[in-house]
């Protein structure tokens, strides 16, 4: 059983298994607990930019091995995972010099290959990250949208350095609290929702309506009326980090840019050294991650998940758990 969206605004659970015989190299996973994602859901609406329908979805993931392909170690079984879901070409200059982010011919799982919102499914061993004991699934689902984060504080120094966010979603509140912790001398996180902003709020952020002056500002909502904000709200010679996915073509105050040497900077994914500090972050408690989950709905009920989900007033992470993983016990809440 699997999660398939055929066409736009329809998602199905369906009696789809992917039960192919393993390649080596790869592993099944069954799945313990999957997120939706903002891009789940550009891909439900039909705003994705990169993806051709059906879509399998799910690239937020933890689970167990339960069976291992030829030339994998047969210690894996069993094991709990998260998975890097990115599928790269391995020979590309951005591959070889390890920023395979942006490998040319870069496909990720739940977009252009077969996702993880499903029972189980297929992945390569090199893709996975053994999660730490104490680690619940629901946390484990959370480390992929924690290494977009980290990835994206990364590209700009934000230690010592006053920082905005614009949209406290999930994204936005993770980058907040990963410049926070990185040392930026003060985080400000601003949405037009309050449900968001007294969210933001109780993890003791800054959160208001309206951006004030930065160094740095991360633009996490991906619509023009955001990056509009987002190069307002920065510094003459200040830098604009767009971590959005933008699913419609989008305008710029380009004479603001010209004018305050502003500095634009896209930000893609992650690689496996953005895995293993948000697993890192993660484990330390440094960065808190289940105030984010609003929602658990059970796997066969993702229907009614992209519905809730969809309503950012009331939804922050909306995570699918398998039967019996454990958090489910707090269905619906
Ligand atoms: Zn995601
Ligand atoms: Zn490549």
């Amino acid at each position: 059983m699997r999660a398939r969206i055929p066409h736009p605004h329809r998602v199905e659970w369906t009696a789809e298994t992917d039960d192919r015989d393993l390649r080596p190299g790869q592993v099944r996973v069954q799945t313990l607990a999957v997120g939706i994602c903002g891009s789940d859901l550009h891909t439900f609406e039909g705003h994705h930019p990169f993806v051709q329908y059906p879509v399998y979805p799910g690239h937020e993931v933890a689970g167990t091995v339960i069976e291992t392909g030829p030339e994998v170690s047969r210690e894996w079984v069993g094991v709990q995972v998260t998975l890097e879901p990115s599928l790269i070409c391995g020979v590309c200059d951005f591959c070889r010099s390890g920023n395979y982010n942006v490998c040319q011919d870069l496909k990720v799982m739940g977009f252009q290959a077969p996702g993880a919102m499903a029972e189980r499914f297929i992945a390569p061993v090199r893709n996975l990250h053994k999660l730490p004991e104490g680690i619940p699934p629901e946390i484990g689902a959370m480390i992929e949208p924690l290494a977009v984060s980290i990835h994206a504080v990364s590209r700009a120094e934000a230690s010592g350095r006053s920082v905005g966010v614009v949209g406290a979603g999930t994204i936005g509140v993770l980058v907040a609290q990963v410049a926070r912790a990185y040392g930026a001398s003060d985080v400000e996180i601003v949405d037009l929702e309050d449900s968001r902003r007294r969210l933001a709020g109780s993890l003791g952020m800054m959160a208001s309506a309206q951006l004030s002056k930065h160094e740095i500002v991360f633009e996490c909502a991906g619509t023009e009326s955001a990056l509009d904000a987002a190069i307002r709200g920065a510094t003459k010679g200040g830098t604009v980090i767009l971590v959005g996915v933008y699913g419609r073509p989008t305008s710029i105050p380009a004479a603001l840019i010209q004018d305050w040497e502003l500095v634009l900077r896209g930000t893609l994914m992650y690689t496996f050294r953005d895995y293993r500090e948000a697993i890192r972050l993660a484990a330390s408690r440094a960065i808190n991650l289940s105030p984010l989950i609003s929602h658990r709905y059970r796997l066969p009920d993702v229907g009614e998940a992209f519905d809730t989900a969809l309503h950012r007033a009331t939804a922050m992470k909306v995570v699918l758990m398998a039967e019996g993983a454990s958090g489910s016990s707090a269905l619906r809440t």
